[in-house]
């Protein structure tokens, strides 16, 4: 009887260590929002609750003559 040997090859454990927008890997943190991991380059600072956000969770105020960065929960408030 030969036993089957399970082979894992190029297992995934979910967080990827580079960010998912440009997949720089330079100071990577997830966001607040969806945890994917971002780097400092596409991090957005909600002026609101003060988290980190990706691109994607955040949206970007206008209507003022500052620009202002919220998240999706705050800007929805
Ligand atoms: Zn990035
Ligand atoms: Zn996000
Ligand atoms: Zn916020």
């Amino acid at each position: 009887m030969l036993m089957n040997a399970q082979i894992n090859h190029g297992a995934t454990n979910g967080y990827s260590s580079r960010c998912y927008r440009c997949n720089r890997m330079d100071s990577l943190q997830p966001c607040n929002f969806c945890e994917h991991a971002i780097c400092s380059n596409c991090r957005q600072h909600c002026s609101t609750c003060n988290n980190e956000f990706c691109g994607t969770c955040s949206t970007i105020d206008y209507s003022s003559h500052i620009e202002r960065t919220f998240c999706l929960s705050c800007s929805s408030q």
